[in-house]
């Protein structure tokens, strides 16, 4: 109880600033925080989460919480259920301190699209966090929670965990529940977890992977003992690939040397990297913005002001729709629901999305060629380091070009994990200017093949002893 006591304290002191929580649950919080407590000191066997306090993305449902994905259409909106990952961090004995924000509905790439709040980057308060899951990255970097869950549709876990520093884990598709997580678009979602170190990470990832019958997409899968304990011999024998196309002009020349600064590290360990090809990267991006906006077109059509959402006055059921929509949504959903029926409507239907499925399936066959020679891929997280609020948000392309090398995985339904290449200073504090910790953060990015979250998590420890040591 001390320990939730301590974060709600610094929560209290530090968040005013950060603005990284939508809303605290401290009653629910120091509850199971004391239960956690009471089966410590009565010797009973606990989870490995017992009494560790956590934020939890505001597009996940908590049962009798605020869910409301940052929009203003869900408001007032109260979880009438536990998500899948939820049941299964409580039964942990994991402590919610409460729900972060995020851009509405989880589109977005700087939190900025939030229809309540700007959550700003510990690093440096003039910068974005990144996003969409900014506020779970911002809590975990400022030291006002101890891990967070986020998701991940087109990097929305990498790379806001890249852009503070910390780490971020996307499952490979099907490894985690998504039952109780607000849809984005659900061949793309992917519910996983921020930590300071992999190790963490690792942990979190453990208590909340596995088939539930609740998912249809979820798969039998089990993850052994390697993913907590991995053993340097088989790390060693790991292939890393490092793809061409992920190493091209746009590229920020701070984000080029430290990536390679990561690849000598990698390689000082013993393992052996190679140069590799995925030749239809180039088309990820135009790929994922049919593909994606057709889910969200069809996923958001539930808010309509009758069963969800805040209801407006109106006189008959049409101007009913009109009105709350209209309202409820900010201007980034607008524009991919009208997107996503543009491309789903008749005529247009074949051009555009049955193309695009045709190219994801040549995205994700550069994967499967790719991993026939390499066991892991590694190449940046973002284009550049955290930008400064405002300077991308009117200009919706170059937005989503922070999003060039994260997307192909969620496309190809990989496994991919955001590491800092620098460990950030452990010690919680600020040193003027709105710089947390001096230098800017940075990320390099692993991908794994599917199921084999053990692979890149296992690098990942072996990588931070040696930058911890160092
Ligand atoms: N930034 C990407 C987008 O705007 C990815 C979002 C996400 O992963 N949820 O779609």
């Amino acid at each position: 109880m001390e320990m939730a006591q301590n974060f709600f304290d610094w929560i209290e002191k530090k968040d005013g600033e950060i603005m990284a929580y939508l809303s605290l649950n401290k009653d629910l919080a120091m509850k199971q925080a004391e239960q956690a407590d009471l089966k410590i000191a009565k010797n009973e066997s606990v989870g490995l989460l017992a009494g560790v306090p956590l934020a939890i993305k505001d597009n996940l449902l908590i049962e009798g919480l605020p869910a409301t994905a940052a929009s203003k259409i869900l408001k007032d909106y109260t979880a009438s259920y536990d998500a899948t990952v939820i049941k299964k961090l409580k039964s942990s004995g994991a402590v919610f301190l409460g729900k972060t924000n995020l851009d509405e509905f989880a589109m977005g790439s700087s939190t900025e699209n939030s229809a309540f709040q700007k959550t700003k980057n510990p690093h440096d308060l003039l910068r974005v966090p990144g996003g969409s899951s900014g506020g779970s990255a911002a809590a975990v970097a400022a030291h006002i929670a101890v891990a967070a869950l986020g998701s991940d549709t087109g990097g929305s876990i990498r790379q806001p965990a890249a852009f503070c520093g910390v780490v971020g884990l996307k499952p490979t598709y099907g490894a985690v529940s998504r039952y109780g997580l607000i849809a984005m678009a659900s061949s793309l979602d992917q519910i996983g977890p921020f930590a300071k170190t992999v190790e963490d990470a690792a942990i979190l990832f453990k208590e909340i992977a596995g088939q539930d019958s609740l998912d249809a997409t979820s798969a039998e899968v089990s993850y052994g003992d390697e993913l907590l304990n991995p053993k340097l011999e088989d790390i060693k024998k790991l292939k890393v690939g490092i793809p061409e196309e992920y190493f091209i002009e746009g590229l920020g020349q701070e984000v080029l040397e430290k990536v390679k600064e990561a690849i000598k590290i990698i390689e000082s360990l013993g393992l052996k990297t190679k140069k590799i090809s995925l030749p239809h990267t180039k088309y990820a991006l135009s790929c994922y913005y049919i593909i994606m906006p057709a889910e969200v077109s069809s996923n958001l059509e539930r808010f309509d002001g009758i069963r969800y959402g805040t209801r407006q006055k109106a006189e008959n059921l049409l101007e009913l729709y009109k009105k709350d929509r209209e309202m409820g949504f900010g201007a980034e959903a607008k524009r991919r629901i009208l997107l996503g029926t543009f491309v789903l409507s008749a005529g247009y239907y074949d051009a555009y999305y049955t193309k695009a499925q045709k190219v994801r399936r040549l995205i994700k066959r550069d994967f499967d060629e790719a991993f026939k020679e390499v066991d892991v891929i590694l190449t940046p997280v973002t284009p550049t380091p955290p930008f400064k609020f405002g300077e991308k948000v009117n200009d919706p392309l170059a937005m989503y070009l922070s999003d060039i090398f994260t997307i192909p995985v969620n496309l190809a339904g990989l496994p991919a994990i955001s590491i800092p290449v620098h460990q950030m200073s452990n010690v919680p504090g600020r040193a003027g200017n709105g710089q947390m910790f001096g230098k800017l953060p940075i990320g390099f990015q692993l991908i794994g093949k599917p199921w084999r979250e053990t692979d890149i998590l296992g690098i990942g420890q072996y990588y931070e002893r040696i930058v911890r040591s160092s």
